[in-house]
């Protein structure tokens, strides 16, 4: 049997290995024990009930909440060549019918269900009639008072498992639980010594920061200018919030979309897709947005306002970095927002299904719950232990990964960075904006393009491709508020005496926080032209995109540079039956690009040796310079070097000639001889 697991996790799935907790609860499903596995979200729960659902006869039941996540589940089994359907209140009827005749036949692996449908008529019926080794309760933190989604139809499912001919496994699945709502599942779902996990609710790739900023929305514009390339969801507390925040980033010229429950279902499910299919980079949403998208590459989840409970912003926040890349989670925090919540509490809609005492029980839990946001918002403390401690974990006292953290830890040099930017604003003339630089240090071409000097040209053009822009822009931001750099009225950069010293390597620069988000990249090319195809196969055959390729399955892609469709499927995430389906195009995408992508550019340079090399590439480049005691990105004219140039440029030299001789670029020949006056 455990080959076969293994089997399955590698063929179909494509995963190497299991991550912690699942071989317990797949094992434990297998041996007809019920399982509770309660692990954070984004760590792997869905496979922890299908693997068993394959290796069962007849078909697995999955109880899940909310019905707009179904459709991609199921599509995302399908395109594991896995048989899967779902019946909820949404469908046509005949659809329904069609289904529901196909799955009493026992066409379907798995059935996804909405709890609802238990007391709908015929369904007990029906499945009385079918094989059901398994039923697996997803989000079953629902079933509680305690938890900040109950949904009374949760409490039928024993009713309903008791009534079946046989009774099934049942394994229950939940990414938020405190101890108190654990409690309610195994109580309430009547699980019987079932093999418990918990695996850590830590997410070590999440960073967790909050800000109290003056003017919130200068603050959110300035964090998504930081992470222009990334995808990423705003939460606010209102409708009202959520329409004013995305048009006002619509007018910045974000890529920006917005979804609440006063939208049209069209347009909601449009905009969904939207950002699903990477077609929109922000969603701007309520807390309706998000219960169970499957969206990995989310980078970054920011809250305009302050969620009413902790379980609330966890689950919510815990959409960022779902790929296992480094994400953020960000409060933005106003005392205003305590009031909001207190208002959005008390006219929450009752629940019809609850005695007025059991109503004003479950308010009275809603105001504990946001006592302790509050708290969390106001924290001086670690925020990563306070939030594992909710949770009832224990935590170390510090993270080094928090806003209340990273004050606290080392300075980051960045001397070697600062002269890389430094030089090229010196190179390309002080001419350009921190926009413009961040592109040419990423290597790419400003439009429309300048007069007088080719950037590409330049030593410095590409050098921080390793970098995430994001970290470009975090130095450029250091540097300027410690004066080494300067913006003028129109926002172009500018040197001053300071930046000399850093460029001269008199001075070194430093920074707070970690260089984060460095990733381990082949060639950002091949990475971005991944990234479009998956985008055309996503659009061509309506899945979302991440549902086919996470970021990080790409990024190893371009890290392996698979070979044939063997090495295909071995990649993390891939799978056979995707490495078959795709494998052709995928395969042609990286021979283009492989080849071309560490060398096109150096062959392009004169002088180039200085565009980073594939391993190390920074590293390498840092070595150099700190051997050579000086800086590379920018070697500095002696008063000779000036006076022999002055003599050339008047024997009527070319710019060219004159770029040969002294071994630099004709830019910065062209510079140099500005800076002397004579052009
Ligand atoms: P959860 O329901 O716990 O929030 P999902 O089941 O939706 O999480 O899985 C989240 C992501 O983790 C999916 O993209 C999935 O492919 C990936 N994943 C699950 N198990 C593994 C594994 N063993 N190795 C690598 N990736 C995995
Ligand atoms: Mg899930
Ligand atoms: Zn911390």
């Amino acid at each position: 049997m455990k080959a076969k697991v293994h089997d399955i996790l590698t063929k179909v799935y494509g995963h190497h290995q299991f991550r912690p907790g699942q071989q317990e609860l797949v094992e434990g499903l297998l041996e007809h024990m019920d399982v509770l596995g309660v692990m954070p979200t984004g760590s792997g729960k869905s496979l922890c009930y299908q693997i068993p659902a394959l290796l069962f006869p007849g078909t697995t039941l999955v109880i899940s909440p909310l019905i707009s996540l179904m459709k991609d589940q199921v599509t995302s089994l399908k395109l594991r060549g896995i048989s899967a359907a779902f019946l909820n209140s949404a469908m046509e009827e005949a659809e329904y019918r069609e289904t529901a005749y196909q799955a009493a036949g026992g066409a379907y692996k798995i059935l996804y269900v909405a709890p609802e449908r238990l007391q709908a008529p015929g369904f007990l019926e029906m499945c009385r009639h079918m094989d059901i080794p398994l039923v697996a309760v997803d989000e079953a933190h629902c079933i509680s008072q305690w938890g900040q989604d109950f949904r009374p139809s949760y409490l039928k499912i024993p009713e309903f498992t008791a009534a079946l001919s046989k009774r099934p496994v049942i394994g229950a699945f939940t990414a938020t639980a405190t101890p108190r709502v654990r409690k309610d599942i195994l109580d309430n779902l009547k699980l019987e010594a079932p093999v418990t996990v918990t695996t850590g609710f830590d997410r070590p790739n999440l960073s967790f920061s909050v800000y109290s900023p003056k003017d919130r929305d200068k603050a959110l514009s300035d964090l998504l200018r930081d992470r222009y390339r990334q995808s990423g969801i705003i939460y606010c507390a209102t409708r009202k919030n959520v329409e004013a925040v995305c048009s006002r980033l619509d007018g910045e010229g974000f890529s920006v979309t917005r979804y609440h429950a006063g939208l049209e279902p069209d347009e909601r499910r449009r905009n969904q897709e939207d950002f699903l299919f990477d077609r929109k980079r922000i969603m701007v949403a309520t807390n309706a947005f998000g219960m169970g998208i499957d969206k990995s590459n989310v980078s970054y989840v920011i809250h305009y306002n302050m969620p009413k409970s902790l379980e609330a912003y966890y689950q919510e926040a815990g959409r960022a970095g779902r790929d296992g890349c480094d994400a953020d989670c960000i409060l933005l925090y106003a005392p205003q927002d305590v009031i909001t919540a207190r208002w959005l509490i008390e006219h929450s809609e009752p629940n019809p299904d609850l005695t007025p005492e059991e109503q004003a029980q479950v308010r009275e839990k809603d105001e504990e719950r946001l006592k302790w946001m509050t708290f969390y918002a106001r924290s001086r403390k670690c925020l990563r232990h306070d939030l594992l401690r909710y949770f009832g974990e224990n935590a170390p006292d510090s993270c080094n990964n928090c806003s209340n953290c990273v004050p606290d830890c080392e300075h980051v040099d960045i001397t070697t960075e600062a002269q890389m930017i430094l030089s090229c604003v010196a190179r390309t003339k002080q001419q350009y904006s921190d926009d413009v630089v961040v592109q040419l240090m990423l290597g790419v071409l400003p439009y429309p393009p300048p007069e007088g000097i080719n950037p590409a040209e330049l030593t410095t053009f590409g050098l921080m491709n390793d970098f995430e822009e994001g970290n470009i822009r975090e130095i450029i931001r250091a540097l300027l508020d410690q004066g080494y750099l300067e913006k003028d009225d129109d926002s172009i950069l500018k040197l001053n005496r300071q930046s000399e010293k850093i460029l001269f390597g008199k001075q070194r620069a430093a920074m707070r926080r970690g260089l984060r988000n460095r990733r381990d990249i082949t060639g950002e090319d091949l990475f971005q032209a991944l990234q479009k195809l998956r985008y055309e196969i996503s659009s061509k055959e309506y899945v979302a995109a991440s549902a086919l390729f996470s970021d990080s399955t790409l990024r190893d892609l371009c890290r392996i540079l698979p070979k044939d469709k063997k090495q295909l499927a071995a990649v993390d995430g891939m799978g056979v039956f995707k490495a078959n389906r795709y494998g052709d195009q995928i395969l042609r995408v990286i021979h283009l690009f492989k080849p071309a992508a560490p060398g096109k550019r150096k062959e392009k340079k004169k002088t180039g040796s200085r565009i980073p090399s594939k391993e190390g590439s920074f590293a390498a480049y840092r070595d150099k310079v700190i051997e050579a005691g000086s800086t590379e990105a920018y070697q500095p004219w002696t008063k000779e070097e000036d006076q022999q140039l002055i003599r050339e440029h008047e024997s009527g030299k070319t710019t060219k000639e004159l770029s040969e001789i002294h071994k630099r670029t004709a830019g910065a020949i062209r510079s140099r001889l500005k800076k002397l006056g004579l052009v």
